[in-house]
């Protein structure tokens, strides 16, 4: 598929279309849009008229759209929504989120919210304007007004959150596209690595003294990877460092059932962890040995009753829908060990390959197998889930995800992820330390970056650099 545009206006949203409607077709720039592909051109005058050119080896179809520029938002909507209407004639398909290609689409809701506007409006300009499904759009306001409600609890002025990355992992998953490097390979680094992250932790402590703290996410990788022992100083520094008398949530992935034990599982309860998340992603043992997880289903059930006999009152699992060779049924299977487990939140993932997964470098070896879901199954999950009292709190959207759809978090009422919600909504400031992680500096609608390097021998030999980046950022 050819895109040809006179202008790099809306360039990035117009492909954002393009791809959600014809998935993992490759969208090539040209100067003309001959065979297959679409034409944008931007005229001039006030408002701009811009031409749609859509080229089939079927035929041809031009559409006109005036677009107020004075209006970005609107602009943007006004052109998606021609260029939806073709590309739905072309394929015959309709994206249950409309015209919406961005990450967030609970934030049209939230925004509506904020100003006062009631449902019925909310959903009339979700459904109308960005022609969202009604059952999307249900779903987005219902989020947003349980997420509005959650963060009634989040001091955006006086409060901050904190991350710390351990980029660590038993081994690589096949789809896995974070800061990850197989721990075996970085045993001996372990204590350098654990150092400079302390220095990290000590800086902010210092930095964000009479903040209140608010959450705390070890995420990665795979905290737990890490020996106990270090585990332990590591918890121990966090909390001899920072006021925790406001935290809400303290939350630790051991997302990796071979990661943990029952030590680990009680050096975690040693220390204020309110929240931990052990995921299976299936409950089929042919998919795990297929995607490199290299642990059973078994390993999955004893991590959890582990867990739960220590006292944890707070778990997470996550799965993940359109698994290469997984359909309805096998999905239908993972929801039934799953409800009987009986865990306090469930997040439902539709698989994303990114870039540098290496489910998409060595994707000619995977061609065989499907690896889709649908809205169906999407259905099924939550009416499981409704069976032990969860309702979805979060939800986001990646590029290339399968069946257009969207990743979902469901909990049980008082046990909801406040940091998920924080990430996403962006309102609150989140300090990142450890290699590959991003804080986030939140002034109102200003967002401000700053990256650490994600190789782990980087970061150790520049740890100066990365707390100058930081300290740039809050200057
Ligand atoms: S457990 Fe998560 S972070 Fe680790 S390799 Fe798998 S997908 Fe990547």
């Amino acid at each position: 598929m050819k895109l040809s545009m006179n202008l790099p206006v809306f360039e990035y949203d117009v492909r954002g279309l393009l791809m959600a409607f014809y998935p993992g077709e490759e969208i090539t720039t040209g100067e003309d849009a001959a065979g297959k592909g679409i034409s944008v051109l931007y005229g001039t005058g006030d408002p701009v008229p811009c031409r749609i050119s859509f080229f089939s080896p079927g035929g041809r179809e031009d559409a006109e759209v005036l677009l107020d520029l004075a209006d970005r938002s609107r602009a943007k909507t006004d052109l998606k929504r021609v260029l939806y209407g073709i590309l739905s004639r072309d394929t015959g398909k309709q994206l249950p989120w409309g015209t919406l290609t961005g990450i967030r689409p609970t934030k049209i809701p939230m925004a509506m919210l904020r100003e006062g506007k009631t449902d019925p409006e909310i959903l009339a300009h979700m459904e109308e304007t960005l022609l969202v499904s009604p059952e999307k759009a249900e779903l987005a306001l219902q989020i947003a007004k349980r997420e509005l409600q959650l963060l009634d609890r989040i001091d955006y002025e006086d409060g901050i959150s904190l991350y710390i990355g351990i980029p660590f992992c038993p081994t690589t998953c096949l789809y896995c596209s974070f800061t990850s490097y197989p721990i075996s390979r970085y045993e001996a680094l372990l204590p350098e690595y654990l150092s400079a992250l302390k220095k990290e932790i000590r800086w902010a402590g210092s930095r964000f003294r009479g903040k209140k703290l608010n959450t705390i996410y070890f995420g990665g990788g795979t905290p737990t990877t890490l020996p106990a022992p270090l585990m332990d100083e590591l918890l121990r520094e966090v909390e001899d460092t920072f006021d925790l008398t406001g935290l809400l949530e303290w939350t630790v992935e051991a997302g990796r059932p071979d990661s943990v034990t029952e030590e680990k599982f009680r050096v975690l309860r040693d220390h204020p962890v309110s929240r931990i998340s052990i995921n299976p992603q299936t409950m089929h043992q042919r998919t795990l040995d297929l995607i490199g997880r290299r642990h059973t289903v078994e390993d999955v059930k004893r991590a959890y009753a582990e867990a739960r006999s220590l006292g944890f009152d707070n778990i997470n699992m996550d799965l993940i829908l359109g698994l290469p060779g997984e359909g309805a049924k096998d999905v239908e299977d993972t929801m039934r060990e799953i409800v009987r487990l009986a865990p306090d939140n469930v997040t439902v993932h539709s698989l994303a390959v990114k870039r540098a997964a290496r489910l998409n470098i060595m994707k000619d070896a995977y061609q065989g197998y499907t690896m889709d879901t649908t809205d169906d199954v999407m259905r099924m999950c939550a009416s499981y889930l409704r069976e032990i009292n969860e309702a979805p709190y979060y939800l986001y959207r990646q590029k290339n995800m399968a069946g257009n759809l969207e990743n979902t978090g469901f909990a049980r009422p008082g046990t909801e992820g406040f940091y998920n919600i924080l990430i996403m909504e962006e309102v609150q400031t989140i300090v990142a330390l450890g290699a590959g992680a991003t804080t986030k500096r939140v002034q109102g609608d200003l967002i401000t970056r700053a990256e650490n390097v994600k190789n782990v021998d980087i970061y150790i030999q520049n740890i100066d650099e990365m707390l100058r980046r930081k300290e740039q950022l809050f200057s």
